[in-house]
């Protein structure tokens, strides 16, 4: 069959791979809409752990059911379901400590275009379906069900880590769609001033529509000039705003929060965007004795993070840290698309670009590396017939 695979760090490709073999409590599927992340364009172009050769990728799918195995109750032939990103082994020992994410190794919830051949293919297995899979309901959209199996359930981890209480105020660092995300699940959870912080103009609209009270740019500001038109009188000059990553001093982020919470910070700071600066940043930014920094975001390479000795009150501020992989499985996707079934959320509007057909998967990959401005995230949608 027909992949789209790993061939070796920084190289893609098209591969004949081996079918995948049916398991008991298995199913095998084939993807009727995939999205590519920015954790395919890492495994890809990022370095991290060793993967298997030809490893196929993608971990984004709404699938439909080609076969079940023996053992399998709840799913049959030609059901439409949501796959979730993360897929923990629900029989993994660890899971009894309450170890979803990390059961049985590090990150070993997270199998499929990683640990385990993704979905970016004509066929793939779920090897557990009643436990992963999950029904979508009536009126939920193609689009609005693939949002939830990685960027609704991430941004909403990063809320729930942040510990959120009624009142709060949040600051979300980053507002791609995770960032987005984190912002709908902090209104949720009952943040009253959210604070997003970010310059993508598409997003920053979005991030304004999901409930954001306020948006800081950390780009460097616009700066007005005058000056002499050679023809005679004033020409007002505005200069490019230069591109400066979130995690640099330039927009002065940390500054900007501090000015907008009298000195004290924040009650919440999400972590969804940024080089290894942001995460001192989310420290200073904390609320001495309460704050709660909840980390959803990817730090590439190796070495430290840097953590402030100030801010962190030396090692005594009181400021707690979580560092989160999203949350995943069969109940907390069908609790997603519940929400959006009532109306509670609507992520249909992160999906700005559509493509068609499986062989589409490479340009939606590169879209998703070079992010053209006006993207948020891109749907390959895949018909059969
Ligand atoms: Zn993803």
């Amino acid at each position: 069959m027909k992949a789209f695979v790993l061939i070796e760090p920084g190289k893609v490709g098209w591969h004949e791979a081996p079918e995948p073999t049916l398991t008991p409590y298995g199913a095998i599927l084939r993807p009727l809409a995939v999205a590519p992340c920015s954790s395919d364009v890492h495994t890809v172009y990022g370095g991290g752990s060793k993967k298997a050769p030809n490893l196929i990728l993608g971990h984004e799918c709404v699938g439909e059911i080609l076969e079940t195995g023996e053992l399998v109750r709840d799913f049959k032939l030609g059901d439409v379901v949501l796959v979730p990103a993360i897929t923990p082994d629900w029989r993994a020992m660890g899971i009894q400590e309450g170890n979803f994410k990390h059961a049985s190794a590090p990150f070993s919830g997270h199998q499929l275009g990683r640990t385990a051949p993704g979905v970016f293919a004509e066929k793939f297995l779920i090897p557990d379906a009643d436990t992963t899979l999950a029904r979508i309901p009536e009126g939920v959209t193609l689009e609005q069900a693939l949002m939830c199996v990685d960027v609704v359930t991430t941004g909403f981890t990063g809320a729930e880590y942040a510990d959120i209480k009624i009142g709060d105020t949040v600051v979300v660092l980053g507002i791609g769609p995770i960032g987005l995300m984190a912002i709908e699940g902090a209104r949720h959870l009952g943040a009253a001033r959210i604070i997003a912080v970010g310059s993508r103009p598409v997003c920053v609209e979005l991030a304004k529509e999901f409930g954001a009270t306020e948006v800081l740019n950390y780009k460097v500001n616009l700066l007005e000039e005058q000056r002499e038109d050679p023809l005679g009188g004033k020409v007002n000059l505005l200069e490019e705003q230069r591109e400066a990553p979130l995690g640099s001093k330039a927009g002065d982020v940390v500054q900007q929060v501090l000015e907008r919470t009298g000195g004290l910070g924040a009650d919440g700071v999400i972590i969804c965007g940024g080089g290894d600066e942001v995460f001192a940043q989310a420290v200073d930014m904390a609320r001495y004795g309460i704050g709660t920094i909840s980390n959803v975001n990817y730090f590439g390479g190796t070495g430290n993070l840097p953590f402030p000795k100030f801010s962190g009150g030396r090692g005594m501020a009181g400021k707690t840290i979580h560092t989160e992989l999203a949350k995943g499985g069969r109940i907390r996707m069908e609790r997603l698309l519940k929400m959006i079934q009532y109306g509670r959320i609507n992520p249909q509007k992160l999906v700005t670009h559509q493509l068609n057909g499986l062989d589409q998967v490479e340009t939606a990959l590169q879209m998703m590396k070079e992010k053209p401005k006006d993207l948020i995230k891109v749907m390959v949608r895949i018909d059969w017939k």
